[in-house]
């Protein structure tokens, strides 16, 4: 028996009222009584009961004619009916279950059946009660992946018909550049090579992106942080440089363990420090940080950057999302790599999120905890 479950009676007959009201008391039931099947239904309205024990033979509507007025509505059709019955010829017990009824307690009623019967209609209405909420979360879910599947197949098409209509344009002109034009063929070979190229980037992202969508178990491993650190701020060294940006790094030198994806993780790393770079103007700093807090660690990404409109900071993890600025989008990208980003921080159970303001800089970080 759970809470609030109530259990509305309906005889005419005082005395079968009360006995089955001090049966089911007894053992903890709450009760409501009706004594005919007009007012057991304006109750059932007011306030619809758990399960309705109904008399069959009553004065005005009978309890067949009850029990049809309570499934053939929307609202109660759910609602379990147990006929109590002083017959117990076959027909009528049939003829209850014809109009929806559920069982039946014959009179004189003894306590351990009404018992039995009571809770076997109650647990099993309340398994189909839980069942219709797990239906409802399940078809929730699966609407909101839909969208987001026809959000990211619009983007994806949207995002590769600039390039595919670029590359026809180049063919068409490639046709019509006469053959001794060397240096106008070798300029029209480059454009469609570069073209193809940000297509090809934009279809690997978004494969990979699709493969960790899909929940491909990634197998994490117990393995040292630094070196994975030191790694991404190396090879991140070349790209500071041309635009003469300070990348620095921050690490404690106490040994760091924490169970990753070492290639997912070293991922998640290079793309918020190239970001970082790509969207710092030259001659700024870019801070790459890892630190050990008290139930958690922190990685940060701190830049003296372009920074993030207030208004797309809710925007900028989802897929093919840039900020549309020009100084943005001079910068090449696919307005993926952030959504990869989330993805993996969420596949190492972290937390990551973004304080950043226009014209001074961006710090992106992730929290990664330590009791997982
Ligand atoms: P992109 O391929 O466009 O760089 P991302 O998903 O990595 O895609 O980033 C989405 C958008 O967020 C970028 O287009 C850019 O406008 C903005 N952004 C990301 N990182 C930074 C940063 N460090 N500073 C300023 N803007 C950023």
């Amino acid at each position: 028996m759970t809470d609030n479950e109530y259990i509305l009676l309906v005889d005419d007959i005082v005395d079968n009222l009360d006995m089955l009201g001090d049966m089911l008391k007894h053992r903890g039931y709450e009760t409501k009584i009706a004594f005919d099947g007009q007012e057991a239904l304006e109750q059932i309205a007011d306030n619809p009961p758990d399960l309705v024990l109904l008399d069959i033979q009553m004065p005005g509507m009978n309890g067949y004619q009850v029990c049809e007025a309570i499934k053939s509505n929307e609202q109660t059709k759910d609602i379990p009916v147990i006929f109590l019955s002083a017959l117990s010829e076959t027909d009528d017990v049939v003829k209850g279950f014809d109009v929806g009824g559920a069982d039946y307690i014959s009179k004189p009623f003894k306590f351990r059946e009404v018992m039995a019967r009571v809770e076997n209609q109650l647990t099993a209405s309340r398994q189909r009660k839980e069942i219709e909420a797990l239906r409802d979360r399940d078809r929730q879910q699966f609407e909101a992946l839909a969208q987001i599947k026809d959000r990211f197949l619009y983007g994806a098409a949207h995002d590769l018909k600039n390039p595919l209509t670029g590359v026809l344009l180049y063919t068409q002109l490639l046709r019509q550049t006469p053959p001794d034009d060397v240096s106008e063929l070798e300029n029209i070979a480059s454009n469609i090579e570069n073209t193809a190229r940000k297509m090809q980037r934009l279809v690997t992202d978004i494969i990979d992106l699709a493969q960790m969508q899909v929940g491909d178990q990634m197998r994490r491993i117990d393995l040292p942080l630094q070196p994975i650190f030191e790694s991404v701020y190396q090879t991140s060294l070349i790209n500071a440089k041309v635009k003469d940006i300070a990348l620095s790094i921050d690490i404690p030198e106490e040994k760091i363990n924490y169970l990753i994806e070492r290639s997912y993780f070293e991922r998640m790393l290079d793309n918020l420090v190239s970001n970082a770079i790509k969207y710092t103007p030259d001659g700024g700093t870019v801070v790459l940080r890892l630190c050990d807090r008290e139930a958690h660690y922190e990685i940060q990404v701190e830049d003296t950057g372009l920074g993030i409109p207030k208004d797309d900071i809710p925007k900028l993890f989802d897929a093919f999302f840039r900020v549309k600025k020009l100084t943005h989008k001079k910068q090449e990208g696919t307005g993926l790599g952030l959504s990869m980003v989330a993805a993996i921080v969420e596949e190492h159970n972290g937390e990551i999120f973004v304080e950043s303001e226009e014209g001074i800089g961006s710090t992106f970080t992730i929290i990664l905890p330590k009791d997982i």
